[in-house]
């Protein structure tokens, strides 16, 4: 005897062996978690004359419902994914970014703090080796002085 209920969360309708009431299972077409009903006579196969006898798609459903390997498989797939990146950090090539002082200004503000905040955020905490100071000299235009200003440069694999 089967047990004919509807998905309480697509409204998918599912049809399982009544020996299977009270179980949880995870809903062929939404992947949800949900509980199979008692059976009695409304959503009992043989007594529900509105169900349609054949059908081949709603068949199909009735022998995937008790198999709940594929999504557990699908939930493994996905956990090797990082898996995979990390693989991937192994082959990542040194790199480094200099920030200069000098760069980060436009007229009336200091910006350094903000770009180099945001190049942190962009490179990852995580691919970060080291962050070094230098000072670097350049002639100031207009006033044709030499000047010294300050930077940062930061190795990462990238
Ligand atoms: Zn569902």
């Amino acid at each position: 005897m089967d047990i004919v209920f509807k998905c309480p969360n697509c409204k998918q309708e599912l049809e399982v062996d009544a020996a299977a009431t009270g179980q949880e299972i995870t809903c062929p077409a939404c992947s949800k978690t949900l509980s199979i009903p008692a059976a009695d006579a409304s959503n009992t196969k043989a007594e529900n004359p509105v169900t349609p006898p054949v059908n081949p798609g709603r068949e199909h459903r009735h022998l995937s419902v008790p198999v709940s390997d594929a999504p557990v498989a699908t939930l493994i797939k996905k956990a090797l994914a990082p898996l995979d990146s990390i693989a991937k950090d192994g082959v990542r090539e040194l790199k480094i970014k200099t920030i200069r002082h000098g760069d980060c200004r436009e007229v009336g503000h200091d910006n350094f703090d903000k770009v180099a905040t945001d190049v942190l955020q962009k490179i990852g905490q995580e691919n970060i080796i080291s962050i070094n100071t230098i000072n670097y000299s350049f002639i100031e235009l207009g006033t044709s002085k030499m000047l010294t200003d300050f930077g940062i440069l930061i190795v990462y694999k990238g």
